[in-house]
């Protein structure tokens, strides 16, 4: 996707975002539910010498699950292993993984709402008894194997809490949401991150972006470095409030947030199906745009701003939604 403010990793972001990672959680920023109680039971684990409790970690793209892994593993002293749910094709992938566990050591599975079938029957028992049954051979010959693990602490990070299933969800012995940013939190984020990166900015131009990053972090680091090659390029690098501001309409991004496919989405609910109830796929089909994309990207951050609703009959526009195109609600919204 060339979606400026996706909030899905792209290739570009990879080493950077390693680079602004924060490692403590002292510095992880916002999150202030999740971080009271991490603050409790990462120690508390620790004092006993045990693997922490397996963590499951929910929430939409960008908004630092990874980042919370890693600062799970750093703040208990152990090691880290990473790997995503798609990877993980067969048995033996998540078996060779867990055999190499150090005691106590965190493997972080990223979406794990894509493991398959028979790869999440292998976690129940290593994430309970850490043990696996693993099949060695094939036909007559074939035999099942038990192998004792070590203590490990699987962290397991998904974009939506529905997609998990009851038995690999109840395995999980914390859980965490987290939501999207405040203005003022994005703002220390931005403001972190370019003194990390030596750019020079100003409070102002700190919150402008800060306020037009859709709630996420990750899109909050990428519209900075955008802002400092147009303010590298047309001023003397300087970022302040004027300058983020022209460099954000240059990219269509406008005062809320919204981009040109969050505007697609909005205006399609008004002009094409009068402001819904509308069912997903006719959205989908209207836009041009894949339901899990619309459902996982773009809704979450509309629905939490209160610019659409997910109703029984379908998704609906709000009177924001008109207000922000300028145009009066019909009269049903008047009531
Ligand atoms: P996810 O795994 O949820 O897609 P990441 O953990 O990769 O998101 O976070 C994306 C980027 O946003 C990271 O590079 C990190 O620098 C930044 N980030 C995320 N959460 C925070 C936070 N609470 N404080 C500071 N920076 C954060």
């Amino acid at each position: 996707t060339d979606r400026v403010i996706t909030a899905e990793s792209v290739t570009e972001d990879e080493a950077i975002e390693r680079a602004l990672r924060p490692k403590r959680l002292v510095d992880y920023v916002g999150q202030p539910a999740v971080v009271e109680q991490m603050e409790i039971f990462i120690p508390a684990a620790r004092q006993r010498g045990e693997a922490l409790d397996h963590v499951l970690i929910f929430g939409p793209p960008g908004l630092g699950k990874t980042t919370l892994a890693n600062i799970i593993a750093h703040e208990m002293g152990v090691g880290l292993k990473q790997t995503s749910g798609p990877v993980l094709e067969r048995p033996g992938d998540l078996a060779a993984l867990l055999t190499n566990l150090e005691p106590n050591d965190v493997l972080f599975i990223d979406e794990i709402h894509r493991l398959s079938a028979v790869v999440e029957e292998i976690l129940y028992p290593a994430m309970e008894d850490h043990q696996i049954d693993i099949m060695i051979g094939e036909g007559p010959a074939a035999r099942s194997i038990k192998l004792d693990l070590p203590p490990f602490t699987l962290v397991g990070a998904t974009t939506r809490a529905g997609m998990l299933t009851g038995p690999l969800r109840d395995r999980f012995g914390i859980i965490q949401r987290l939501e999207f940013y405040s203005v003022a939190d994005l703002t220390r984020i931005v403001s972190r991150s370019a003194q990390l990166m030596g750019v020079s900015i100003d409070a102002g131009g700190a919150q402008e972006i800060a306020a037009r990053a859709r709630g996420t972090p990750r899109i909050a680091n990428r519209l900075l470095r955008r802002v400092r090659d147009f303010a590298e390029v047309r001023g003397n690098g300087t970022v302040d409030q004027p300058m983020a501001n022209a460099a954000l309409d240059l990219l269509q991004v406008d005062a809320r947030g919204f981009d040109q496919q969050d505007r697609r989405l909005l205006e399609a609910l008004i002009h094409k199906f009068d402001g819904g109830p509308v069912g997903l796929d006719n959205i989908a089909a209207a836009i041009g745009e894949a339901r899990d994309t619309i459902e996982d990207v773009l809704e979450p951050f509309l629905i939490q701003q209160g610019f659409l609703v997910r109703t029984a009959r379908g998704r609906m526009a709000t009177r924001q939604t008109y207000a922000h195109f300028g145009f009066r609600p019909p009269s049903a919204f008047e009531s």
